[in-house]
């Protein structure tokens, strides 16, 4: 969208939307929520499909949960995790994320890393067990890690003894873009799907105009940094406000930097990604570009191989919008933010 094909754009949570006077669910056509991949699941959909449509979504996010989850003893990545120092095939779908996380890898020179499970563990955030880990702990750790340390091949991957593959940062955006083939299928004209922080808007609202989507302030649950007016567009936002903890009165989040072993302190609170093209795209380059921080996000904006547009909300209260979401992008006025358009 640096050639903005649609006009659309972006926002947040589905209660964010709510809150930003889209059309509330209870008004749709028809609306089901579920909750899977550990976030509460909204869809909504008008028009003759609708009943089947948002049934088939929830139904695909559970499968989806149920083949990609990391805690569930019998999901596909279970099986690939307790599969260490031989080669394992793995099912096309998921072989098809592993390509995925690898390409995002090598264009994010690393930032990206489905192999920080056992960091992740480390820091208690897969059981809520959270403590802080000690750095001769987290170096041991950061020996075994990183994706140039697996091996793939003709759908077969190998783990060595110690390693563990995490597609949570990519997964929810997957679903968003499996859900949106079931609401093209079923010809839905106007739709909205919100998967814990993943948005995914369908056509615009049943009277036209486009669907508004809130990028949640990360600094206050029920405040906005801004609100983006789209149509047809992934809009993904990740955040350090969404999974963190407290010791010793400092926060510890979920978004680790593979660098550091440590939750990524990039002086970014929050990022939004925007396309109109690939929810799983976005859900991974989100999670990229937290842990990179404004300078090279930035950078990868202009430079990179993909056609995206963000929001970057910075420790020191800046809000940082990409050129092409200039025209749909609204600020929210007292927020305390500044506001800058950047080419
Ligand atoms: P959320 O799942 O809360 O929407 P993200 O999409 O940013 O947030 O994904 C964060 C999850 O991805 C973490 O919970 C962890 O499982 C995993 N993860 C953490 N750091 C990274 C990273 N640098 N690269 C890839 N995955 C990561
Ligand atoms: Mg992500």
């Amino acid at each position: 969208m640096k050639r903005l094909l649609c006009i659309c754009l972006a926002g947040l949570l589905a209660i964010a939307l709510v809150g930003c006077g889209t059309i509330a669910p209870e008004e749709a056509h028809e609306s089901v929520q579920t909750f899977a991949m550990d976030t509460v699941m909204i869809f909504s959909a008008y028009g003759e499909g609708g009943t089947k449509a948002t049934l088939a979504a929830e139904a695909e996010v559970q499968r989806l949960d149920a083949l990609l989850s990391r805690t569930r003893e019998d999901s596909e990545i279970s099986r690939v995790n307790a599969t260490t120092g031989a080669p394992t095939r793995v099912d096309p779908e998921v072989a098809g994320l592993i390509e995925e996380s690898l390409a995002v890898h090598s264009a994010t020179g690393g930032y990206f890393d489905i192999t920080l499970a056992p960091v992740s563990d480390a820091w208690g955030f897969t059981k809520d067990a959270h403590r802080v880990p000690s750095q001769s702990e987290l170096d041991a750790l950061l020996g075994i890690v990183g994706m140039e340390r697996m091996s793939w091949g003709n759908g077969e991957i190998t783990l060595s003894p110690g390693m563990a593959v995490d597609l949570g940062a990519i997964a929810k955006g997957y679903a968003s873009d499996r859900v949106a083939d079931i609401f093209r299928m079923n010809d839905i004209p106007s739709g909205m799907v919100s998967l814990g922080g993943n948005v995914w808007v369908c056509g615009g609202k049943p009277d036209g105009t486009p669907w508004r989507v809130a990028i949640q302030d990360p600094k206050q649950s029920d405040g906005y940094a801004g609100v983006l007016s789209l149509r047809d567009c992934f809009a993904v936002t990740s955040g350090g406000y969404q999974r963190f903890f407290e010791e010793n009165g400092k926060t510890y989040h979920h978004i680790i930097d593979p660098a550091t072993g440590y939750p990524a302190e990039s002086g970014l609170t929050s990022v939004t990604v925007v396309s109109a093209e690939s929810g799983a795209l976005c859900d991974a380059l989100s999670t990229a570009l937290f842990v990179m921080g404004e300078e090279k996000a930035l950078d990868f904006w202009r430079s990179g191989p993909y056609d995206i547009e963000l929001v970057l909300v910075t420790a020191d209260d800046r809000v940082v919008v990409t050129d092409g979401l200039r025209d749909v992008f609204e600020e929210m006025g007292e927020s305390g933010y500044t506001y800058e358009i950047v080419r």
